[in-house]
């Protein structure tokens, strides 16, 4: 892709309500950010889950908007759905748009958005869509940068999951990774408000995003959180934004000086043996699985046995709790083991 780094300053901070919701509420909460953001951010076209939620004051925010650059001379963001969104916020000198979840899913929704845009210089935002699928992410952000958009911005706000989690939307931090493989030059900024879902544990996901070497943040702030008509779970005061910004810990990508290099490559070298260990050792599992396979065919025996499967799930967690190793990691890691033996031993079977 073709792009513009319009970064410039890491980490970009953009902070403002979930909802645009009077005049007042956006100058003032506009007014407690300036100094610690770099763009001021309002949703004016909601959309919510539910009919019956506050979708949003519509048209006549993007006149507060206006008055937030005006008063503050913060640059302003606004989300839009339709082409008609993008036409007004233009009208109105918006300097950034964002396409949220819910319409990243739909390439017919984002190639509108798309044609709509040609030929102009906005900066637009693109959250990930709904659920973790990288291709249809990309789709959407390669739409915009076909028709000439080039100040493009990836948002990660997490996936919706049905399970049960200690976030609102799974971050499934492994997605983001695979998308900077795929597009280098790309900015990447976290939305750690939609991905915790409530206050408590914006901080602690804000610093893994900076752990992960992320360009920015987008965090939900409200001058009053607990009287918010969307997300009020999940908003931040203007103050503890600030606090959270000092608290923050910015590490460097680059490697500074050779002391650090030759550290760093010491363990490297280290996991790279372990690494080359367990793919040995893989290797031998599987050659087991496949004699398995041959003795299961000669004596009719099935290939999944769920007490079996049961066994090895509980024996391998108890095995990791003993040395403190995370039990979800290691259930998941013998589920994909488990998976590919039985693929494994269904092709040698059919042979
Ligand atoms: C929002 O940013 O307020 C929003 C609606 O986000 P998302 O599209 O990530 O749900
Ligand atoms: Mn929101």
């Amino acid at each position: 892709m073709k792009l513009k780094n319009f970064i410039n300053k890491k980490p970009f901070f953009i902070a403002g309500p979930c909802s645009a919701e009077s005049e007042e509420q956006v100058l003032e909460t506009a007014r407690l950010l300036k100094g610690s953001v770099d763009m001021f951010r309002a949703g004016i076209w909601k959309p919510r889950t539910s009919p019956n939620s506050f979708e949003g004051v519509g048209q006549k925010g993007l006149k507060w908007l206006c008055n937030v650059k005006k008063k503050t001379g913060l640059k302003v963001a606004t989300e839009v759905a339709t082409p008609k969104h993008v036409e007004l916020c233009l009208k109105n000198n918006i300097d950034a748009i964002w396409i949220g979840a819910r319409t990243t899913v739909n390439p017919f929704y984002v190639h509108e958005i798309a044609e709509s845009l040609k030929g102009v210089d906005i900066t637009v935002f693109v959250k990930n869509p709904i659920h973790p699928e990288l291709s249809l992410w990309m789709g959407a952000l390669e739409r915009l940068n076909k028709v000439g958009v080039t100040r493009i911005a990836a948002i990660h706000r997490g996936f919706y999951s049905n399970e049960h989690s200690t976030f609102r939307n799974d971050p499934k931090w492994e997605v983001l990774i695979r998308l900077k493989e795929e597009v280098h030059n790309l900015p990447i900024i976290c939305d750690p408000s939609h991905i915790a879902g409530r206050t408590s544990i914006i901080e602690d996901v804000s610093q893994t995003a900076m752990d992960l070497n992320l360009d920015g943040l987008m965090v939900e702030t409200h001058y009053h959180p607990e009287a918010a008509l969307s997300d009020s779970k999940q908003q931040i005061k203007p103050i503890q934004f600030k606090n959270m910004v000092q608290n923050l810990i910015v590490r460097d990508s680059s490697l500074r000086n050779d002391i650090f290099k030759d550290k760093l490559l010491s363990f490297r070298n280290q996991i790279d043996v372990l690494d080359s260990k367990i793919i040995n050792i893989l290797n031998k599992r599987k050659d087991i699985v496949e004699e398995i396979a041959r003795f299961k065919e000669k004596n009719s025996l099935t290939i999944f046995q769920l007490e079996r499967w049961f066994e090895i799930l509980r024996t391998r967690k108890e095995n990791a709790l003993d040395l403190g190793l995370d039990c979800h990691m290691t259930t998941e890691i013998f589920e994909v083991i488990h998976k590919y033996s039985i693929l494994m031993q269904t092709k040698l079977m059919r042979k």
